[in-house]
């Protein structure tokens, strides 16, 4: 039953420091009134915690607990999808390019909590396909990696990690000197950053040792990547990045897991004015896509067929965007590894801009 029907039961006690809220085996509450508000349902029922007295309403189990704007959270999915900027998205809903961040950020919260959930629990039954994709954060000056790992048969989109590169590549003199007194005042990206991440986006795949069948591309930083993944073994697949890239090279999935990002996405484009400001918010919004991929998008737009979930067994049918967004996912009652947790609390800096807000905890949905 979702937050807005009129005979909503509380699952569980909605405060983090109540010991109800994990477990709600033998849990009490009561009604405690009712607010009214502008939108529809216009009338929130109210309970009471009749452990720890906190008070609560319907609207607290809705991801659109605390927003101004409730209606735009399930559009505001699709348009994160749809190759839109933030402003032009802001411009079509007629509100202010903040509210949109705000939401999507929300959503890609959402989606972490969600993803991690529904997880395949079992051991991984196929070869893993990983790779990075490139873009870039606040300018040129600043090339990202998000390093993606999809599953060779089910293209299920595991998980992802980030990389900070320095910009490489062609560069004219003035190009260079910029790039030289950029580093001097922002500092230099850490030249292991790909091998560090690959190696924690295997362990965001499988967090035990595992012997593993991978493949990717020649990148040299995959080798030593595995190399720190010690009692791991590998069949490491390696394919050239000249090998056409058709349904029958073994990078196929995550080829295609890039082309629906830099489709979907407006930030990523090449040559585009809508880049990522900031890398965590395009973390936000990969987060999104990746739950979108999973468990909602059908295999193929013209031909249906299952979503990667589906191939998976997690799921029987195709989920809706509405399905997705029915509950709110509490951070406190999901334990995300580390790496996740950072993405979560918006904990991922862009050197450019020193003082980024963090997420505040008391708004964390
Ligand atoms: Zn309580």
């Amino acid at each position: 039953m979702s937050p807005g029907d009129p005979g909503f039961v509380p699952p569980f006690c909605p405060h983090p420091d109540c010991r109800f809220h994990t477990c709600a085996v033998g849990w009490r509450y009561r009604r405690h009134g009712h607010f009214a508000r502008r939108c529809e349902p216009r009338v929130i029922p109210r309970f009471r915690c009749s452990h720890c007295r906190h008070t609560f309403s319907s609207q607290t189990f809705s991801p659109t607990y605390w927003l101004r704007r409730p209606e735009l959270l399930e559009p505001l999915f699709f348009r994160s999808l749809a190759c839109s900027g933030f402003r032009q998205i802001a411009r079509e809903f007629a509100v202010a390019p903040t509210t949109v961040l705000g939401q999507v950020a929300r959503l890609g919260r959402h989606c972490l909590l969600f993803q991690h959930q529904h997880r395949p629990r079992t051991p991984l039954a196929e070869p893993l396909v990983v790779d990075g994709f490139e873009s870039f954060e606040f300018s040129q000056y600043h090339p990202i990696h998000l390093h993606l790992a999809v599953g060779a048969r089910s293209h299920f989109f595991y998980a992802f990690t980030d990389s900070e590169l320095r910009r490489k590549g062609r560069m004219t003199a003035r190009q260079q000197r910029r790039r030289a007194a950029l580093e001097r005042r922002f500092g230099r990206p850490d030249p292991r950053a790909i091998e560090r991440d690959v190696a924690e986006l295997l362990r965001l795949v499988l967090p035990e040792p595992h012997y593993l069948r991978l493949f990717t591309d020649e990148h040299p930083a995959y080798p030593r990547a595995l190399r720190r993944l010690h009692g791991w073994s590998f069949e490491h697949r390696r394919t050239r990045s000249t090998v056409p890239r058709t349904p029958r090279n073994p990078l196929f999935p995550v080829n295609l897991l890039d082309l629906l990002i830099r489709h979907n996405g407006a930030h990523h484009k090449r040559e585009t004015i809508a880049f990522a400001k900031r890398r965590q918010s395009a973390l936000e919004r990969l987060a999104v896509l990746q739950v979108w991929r999973n468990f909602v998008k059908r295999f193929s737009e013209r031909h249906g067929g299952p979503t990667p979930a589906m191939r998976l067994g997690l799921t029987s049918r195709p989920l809706t965007v509405t399905e997705v967004l029915r509950a709110r996912r509490f951070p406190s009652r999901v334990v995300l590894p580390a790496r996740l947790a950072r993405y979560y609390w918006r904990d991922v800096p862009t050197r450019r801009i020193p003082n980024a807000r963090r997420l505040r905890l008391k708004r964390a949905a």
